[in-house]
């Protein structure tokens, strides 16, 4: 078999835990398969390096700043290879661009546009280990180094797995699968032996970062066998992300999402003219700026208010391109002391009641929902950051997902 594993920031935390995903190789190598690993910066690492570029900049070039941070990558891919050599195994690092990973230009957020496999591929009939160094790639024109956007070495693993055709594509990380909730909020959480991509998508997408959205995305386009475990209990067997199809149970509720990494964008007293949506979302969509949840309130006197939330990484951005507006518009204002806690499960396509039974929960811990979205399988609230914790806890009882 081949095998694309894939192994997180505290996973290679330290040298010891560098020489643990070692040993974790080792071990599938000696049962036969063959491995192509990918492997994040050190924890710490990628947030460290932007700190740095901060004491500068709050606005560097993003092309510096994919120059910075592919470092941290490159140093474990190093490391870990030199570990297994070490152990008389034949490995080799890659750079993203020696492995054939070719991106748009949208530094700090690349896209992928293809993978040239020719060189893994000849490595691997050597009779090597590659491993490769995660979250980065080459643009194709410039051929300067960009990265995938945060998380972005769960892409790497999963599109490298679908344009090799791996067997399987496993992500190693620091709990040994996906949970209803993230465990560190509600211990109560239970392990999920399979999920369905769609569901995996949405809590990926809502903020459950176990998993990154983009890489669901390309796993469920590409069909990847893709499965979530432990680096640090790696005999237990982990979760399977799969079709709908192969998962006999559908629960209504499968599993509840936390982002705090949100920031609510409040425009007052905006002129309600036609096409004024369609000037600030484009002008949003030209800066590379991801908007999430909009709310446009019915409009009196010729005015209107809006509402929508985007990533706290794009706020300076969003900020700039808020000033063209400006002349339109009475206030604008920002609340970054929000959060949003959304409920996912494609049961949720046949069942009625789902949704109030949400705001109840809310309602009974005095938590006041700012603004709420929904689609076929999810239910999103936008609440004060503060309660947080709070309100999924509340909703993960609520949904019996303890039981
Ligand atoms: P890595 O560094 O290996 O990429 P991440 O920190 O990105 O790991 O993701 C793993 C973390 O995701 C876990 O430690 C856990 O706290 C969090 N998490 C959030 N939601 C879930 C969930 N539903 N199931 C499991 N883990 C989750
Ligand atoms: N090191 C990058 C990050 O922290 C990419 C990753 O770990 O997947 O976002
Ligand atoms: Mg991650």
């Amino acid at each position: 078999m081949l095998k694309v594993l894939k192994f997180g920031g505290t996973s290679v935390g330290t040298l010891d835990r560098i020489q643990n995903v070692a040993n974790i190789i080792k071990k599938i190598r000696d049962e036969g398969h063959d491995v192509i690993a990918v492997v994040s910066a050190m924890s710490g690492e990628t947030n460290k390096l932007i700190e740095y570029a901060e004491y500068y900049s709050k606005t560097p070039k993003l092309d510096e700043i994919d120059m910075l941070l592919s470092s941290g990558e490159r140093v474990t891919s190093a490391l870990l290879s030199i570990a297994l050599n070490e152990m008389g195994l034949k490995a080799t690092s890659m750079s993203g661009r020696e492995a054939g990973i070719v991106t748009d230009n949208a530094h700090t957020k690349a896209r992928i546009e293809h993978i040239d496999t020719t060189g893994m591929k000849k490595a691997i009939k050597e009779g090597n280990i590659i491993i490769v160094a995660g979250f980065q790639g080459v643009v194709q024109d410039s051929l300067r180094v960009s990265t995938l956007g945060r998380g972005g070495s769960d892409l790497t693993a999963v599109a490298i797995a679908g344009a090799i055709e791996a067997d399987v594509c496993e992500i190693y990380t620091d709990v040994d699968g996906i949970y209803t909730t993230d465990p560190r909020i509600e211990p109560k959480a239970k392990k999920l032996e399979k999920i369905s991509y769609d569901e995996m998508l949405e809590l990926a997408s809502l903020g459950a970062k176990v998993l990154q959205n983009r890489s669901v995305e390309m796993a469920k386009k590409l069909n990847v066998n893709l499965v979530s475990r432990s680096s640090f209990t790696p005999e237990v067997e982990g979760t399977l992300i799969t079709k709908e199809e192969n998962i006999m149970e559908k629960p209504v509720v499968s599993g509840i999402a936390l982002d705090k990494n949100q920031v609510r964008v409040g425009m007052y007293g905006v002129t309600d003219r036609p096409g004024i949506a369609s000037a600030i979302f484009t002008a949003l969509a030209d800066a590379n700026i991801n908007v999430d949840m909009i709310v446009q309130t019915v409009g009196v006197d010729g005015k209107t208010d809006l509402d929508f939330t985007i990533p706290k990484t794009d706020w300076e951005i969003c900020k700039t391109v808020m000033e063209k507006f400006r002349p339109e518009t009475e206030n604008i204002d920002y609340n970054e002391k929000i959060c949003k806690v959304s409920i996912v499960g494609v049961g949720m396509k046949s069942h009625t009641g789902v949704a109030s039974k949400a705001f109840t929960a809310l309602a009974n811990e005095n938590i006041n929902i700012r603004i709420i979205s929904t689609s076929e399988i999810k239910i999103s609230m936008i609440i004060d950051e503060k309660y947080a914790e709070l309100a999924v806890r509340a909703l993960h009882e609520a949904y019996d997902l303890d039981k």
